[in-house]
């Protein structure tokens, strides 16, 4: 029997060398230490033996379990190395297949608008998003009055700071350094205490625009504005211009663009009218001019400025504008 333990030893050992898969790792398992296995079997027989002749055998048999094992586990280790690193270099696998991402309509959108303007020559700013009421109102010449200042359309923050607006505060910084001539536009987001709903949001994009130059007139905004919808609507866009009231231009005016669906006919889209308000702007006031210390008397100029995400949803036909940031890809993966 201790001769027999010897030899199950050995090609216990000599088949573990043989063994190049798991499969065969879990038959020798169960040649070797199954219930039924040959050294179950040995060792079940131990017990019959002369009384003397037991406690030595019962140790060989164990001894040869337990290199048995160590070999084993030692066989299973490199085994299982082996399998990862065949499966690194496998080429054959089928690969995970990468979703990849895109850049957000809107960004998509903005970087149009930019790419456009600069075409124009002008030059793009970033600012911060927190501004002081000096910079978003007073110096736009925004009476301490006016409704926009109110609690519920502002959201006002920490240290009198209140979350801008719109993006003009960006350009009025800039022009405390920026001497005319000047063609700026400022993109960024903007804060809103509003209600949301389909055509409201808390916070949206906006792209700024100001031009100072001497004899800079009411044609010049108008051409500008025109050739910009053009490039982004196509060359059939018609636009008008109406007065409006701005407290930071003088005129102030809004320009329009005759509804693309149904050529100015009237249909939903445009609730009819044939027409859709596209942007606000306006020849810069002279108060806000000299609030830059530049001269009124020798500098015009005139401002405007794009709802971006408006404009997104005109380009692509989109009817709210909670959508854009839905995060749902169902929506996100359309463009
Ligand atoms: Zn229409």
């Amino acid at each position: 029997m201790k001769e027999q333990l010897h030899k199950i030893k050995q090609r216990g050992l000599e088949d573990l060398e043989k063994i190049s898969n798991m499969k065969q790792m879990r038959s020798f398992e169960v040649q070797y230490f199954g219930r039924k296995g040959e050294l179950s079997q040995v060792m079940r027989r131990i017990k019959d033996l002369p009384k003397n002749e037991r406690p030595a055998l019962g140790k060989l048999a164990n001894e040869v379990k337990q290199a048995l094992n160590i070999a084993r586990s030692k066989a299973e280790k490199s085994l299982t190395s082996k399998q990862r690193e065949v499966s690194v270099i496998d080429l054959t696998w089928p690969s995970q297949p990468h979703r990849l991402g895109h850049l957000h309509p809107l960004t998509q959108f903005l970087d149009k608008v930019m790419n456009i303007f600069t075409s124009m020559g002008f030059e793009v700013l970033e600012g911060q998003e927190v501004e002081t009421p000096e910079y978003n109102f007073d110096l736009l010449n925004i009476p301490k009055n006016h409704p926009s200042r109110d609690a519920w359309d502002t959201f006002y923050v920490e240290g009198g700071m209140l979350m801008r607006t719109h993006t003009s505060p960006v350009q009025l910084r800039a022009m405390k350094k920026k001497r005319p001539p000047v063609r700026l536009i400022a993109p960024g987001r903007v804060f809103r205490h509003e209600a949301t709903d389909a055509g409201h949001e808390t916070t949206f994009y906006q792209c700024e625009g100001l031009v100072i130059d001497r004899s800079i007139t009411v044609s010049n905004l108008i051409s500008t504005l025109e050739q910009f919808l053009k490039e982004v609507y196509g060359p059939k866009v018609k636009i008008r211009v109406r007065p409006e009231y701005y407290p930071f231009v003088e005129p102030g005016m809004d320009v329009d663009m005759q509804c693309l669906i149904c050529d100015g006919q009237g249909c939903s889209v445009c609730h009819q009218r044939g027409w859709l308000e596209m942007l606000g702007s306006g020849m810069i006031h002279p108060k806000v001019l000299s609030n830059m210390n530049i001269d009124p008397e020798k500098f015009s100029g005139f401002a405007f400025g794009l709802g971006i995400d408006r404009l997104m949803m005109l380009y692509h036909g989109i009817n709210d504008v909670r959508l854009s940031y839905s995060g749902d890809l169902r929506f996100l993966e359309q463009f």
